[in-house]
């Protein structure tokens, strides 16, 4: 697990830092409450291991700011309390902690602890996988998708660097499940992430937005290049033969519109809705071809 250490006793943090590793953890640390707070908010870590005081703060402040600013992360806290107080245990929990250890530290019980922290952390990380991912594809859900493409969107409008957007729908879609089946056009649908993750880059967003609709966000990528992938989605995807249960095999083609985020424009549906006109006019236009939007300038 990643854990961070929130001590601001540097010969404490070394040394628990030292043995988490030593359990197999990756180890960041925090001197103070701010820092914890700041580490929190631009990195991501499964388990907090807080000290009873930080600095001028309390442990269990500590664990009440980490709580309260987490949002929709998931980070699991135990605070390290002294042998010699023996009364705090609930308001420990009440303020947040998950659970709490007594110092001085006993290794075969913090590795204990530690092993029933990641069950939560990995029961947490399955929810949120399956919260988020679609279940036939794994690509993005449509409400992940959606969350991403805005932050995306805001990110680009402050940065003014390009983003476009790509959507896809396969061509007569039905014609493949009436003809071959239900399984064969899941098939289909799988490959044809399967086909985009192997054409995308890694800080590309691919979603599956409805039965055989799919969307790519593109940071950084103007709308020429966008149209240029599309356009290997395209071929690749055209080229893709998706097996029979019986034997043999039946290709499809997509249809593909594409658009680039306007300097103006503030809204991420805007971008995606202009993608969707194109898709739209590719339809219209005979199918098996990617269109640009327009309106792009
Ligand atoms: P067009 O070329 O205009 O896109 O025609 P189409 O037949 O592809 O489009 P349409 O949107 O009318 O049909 C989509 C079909 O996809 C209807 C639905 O039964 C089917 N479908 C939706 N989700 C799934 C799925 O998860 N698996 C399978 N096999 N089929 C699905
Ligand atoms: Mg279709
Ligand atoms: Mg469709």
């Amino acid at each position: 697990m990643r854990i961070l250490v929130v001590d601001d006793s540097r010969m404490a943090r070394m040394v628990l830092c030292q043995q988490l590793e030593g359990l197999g953890h990756q180890t960041a640390f925090a001197a103070s409450g701010e820092e914890a707070l700041a580490r929190c908010r631009d990195e991501s870590f499964d388990v907090a291991l807080v000290d009873f005081r930080v600095g001028a703060m309390e442990g269990v402040e500590v664990c009440w700011h980490l709580r309260a600013a987490q949002g929709a992360k998931h980070l699991y806290l135990m605070l390290m309390i002294p042998g010699s107080i023996t009364n705090q245990f609930f308001e420990v929990v009440e303020n947040g902690a998950d659970e709490f250890l007594r110092k001085p530290l006993d290794l075969v019980w913090l590795r204990a602890r530690l092993l029933a922290a990641s069950r939560v952390v990995e029961m947490q990380r399955q929810l949120e996988r399956l919260a988020t991912t679609d279940s036939l594809t794994g690509a993005l859900n449509r409400g992940r998708f959606m969350t991403r493409a805005a932050g995306e969107a805001a990110q680009a409008q402050r940065s003014g660097r390009p983003l476009s957007a790509i959507m896809l729908d396969i061509d007569h879609f039905k014609k493949i499940n009436d003809t071959h089946g239900h399984a064969t056009g899941d098939e289909a649908i799988r490959s044809v992430v399967r086909v985009c993750r192997t054409l995308v880059r890694g800080a590309d967003i691919l979603g599956r937005l409805g039965g055989e609709e799919f969307a790519i966000l593109l940071p950084d990528t103007p709308l020429q290049g966008a149209a240029l992938l599309a356009e290997r989605l395209r071929a690749a995807l055209a080229a893709t033969q998706v097996r029979l249960p019986g034997g043999g095999a039946v290709t499809f083609t997509v249809s593909i519109g594409v658009s680039a985020l306007r300097p103006e424009e503030e809204a991420v549906s805007a971008l995606l809705a202009r993608a969707d006109e194109a898709l739209y006019r590719a339809k219209n236009g005979g199918r098996n071809r990617v269109v640009c939007d327009e309106a792009t300038t």
